[in-house]
């Protein structure tokens, strides 16, 4: 029987395993270096968003066909992936875009990023630490994890203020979470992009400096460029400020020398290695992690079917 691992546990690689064990029979292994599936709809989506019940569903019919589950294993530190390549006949990568985006800020004392805070959230459960530490907080952002961390920020934190540098038309965040996050109580702060952190001398974020911003032609994404208005600099307190500003996918904890062909392309300039979901085109929804996932199954299924 051939053999497959998959690292990450995330959308693309359950229903991509899903996909393949349907088309035939294989051993299925998955790591993941969280303490069970769902990947970013686990460790990213608040679970009053978000249900799992789907994701468990798949998890518990691979099992019964025979798929192994490691949870708790980073492949690249735990396990070589060297390794996986040696044991296996196909390695999927299904890692996601789960590098954030700090915008050259030092995290620490009162700044992190989105990711970091919703798994600090979700996971962790630190909500009285946050508590404790903090009353008020700027959420910098403007998409769906932007929409995630204020609202479960104002869940704790009676004062939660976000920012986004383009206008609400702009903004990809979905219409209904705009809507739920301002509901709740998150005030909306459009055209006002943060400049500089700003910390008292022990190192503790005391909130930001800020720039106003006017938008002007549309640039090279199809949405109005934003440029700084001159003077208009403005300090807004806050003693938490959380960048929600975009992820990106890294593989060099698994191999240097890894590289995806395109953003469509499942293979490899490796033999026998895979990526799909998030980890190929950058960080997109799960309906789109699911499409790819099947999509990179049928590519395997391919490649098997060819004698490798
Ligand atoms: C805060 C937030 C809110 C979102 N909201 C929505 C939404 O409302 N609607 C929507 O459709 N989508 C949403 N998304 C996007 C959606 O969750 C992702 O697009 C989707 O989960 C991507 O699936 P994936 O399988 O490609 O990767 P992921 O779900 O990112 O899974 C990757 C998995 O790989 C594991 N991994 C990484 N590196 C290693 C390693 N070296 N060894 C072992 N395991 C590893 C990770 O632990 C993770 O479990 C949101 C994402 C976030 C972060």
């Amino acid at each position: 029987m051939k053999k497959i691992a998959y690292i990450g546990a995330g959308p693309s690689a359950l229903l991509g395993a899903q996909a393949l064990l349907n088309k035939g029979d294989y051993q299925i292994s998955i790591y993941d270096k969280n303490n069970r599936s769902g990947g970013a709809a686990y460790t990213g989506i608040p679970s009053w968003r978000f249900s799992l019940a789907f994701i468990d569903r798949v998890e518990k019919e691979l099992k019964e066909k025979g798929t192994q589950f490691y949870y708790n294993v980073e492949v690249g530190k735990d396990i070589p992936f060297a390794k996986l390549r040696e044991e296996n006949d196909v390695v999927v990568v299904a890692i996601g875009a789960q590098i954030e985006n700090l915008a050259g800020f030092e995290a620490g004392n009162g700044y992190e990023a989105g990711l970091t805070l919703l798994y600090n959230l979700n996971i962790l459960h630190q909500e009285k630490d946050y508590q404790e530490k903090y009353q008020s907080a700027i959420v910098w952002g403007g998409g769906n994890v932007a929409m995630d961390c204020c609202r479960s920020l104002k869940r704790i934190l009676p004062d939660v203020q976000l920012l986004y540098r383009r206008s609400q038309d702009e903004m990809p965040a979905s219409k209904g979470e705009v809507k739920d996050a301002v509901k709740e109580g998150v005030v909306f702060h459009y055209l006002e992009n943060i400049a500089d952190i700003v910390r008292d001398v022990k190192g503790s974020v005391t909130g930001v400096q800020a720039d106003t911003m006017v938008l002007g032609e549309k640039d090279e994404s199809g949405r109005a460029s934003v440029h700084v208005q001159e003077g208009s600099k403005h300090f807004i307190p806050a003693d938490l400020v959380v960048a929600a500003v975009g992820q990106k996918v890294d593989f060099s904890v698994l191999d240097e020398g890894l590289k995806t062909l395109s953003k469509s392309e499942h293979k490899t300039n490796l033999e026998g290695v895979f990526v799909c979901g998030d980890a190929l085109y950058g960080p997109a929804m799960i309906g789109n992690a699911i499409k790819d996932g099947k999509a990179c199954s049928e590519e395997v299924f391919e490649y098997l079917s060819q004698g490798h």
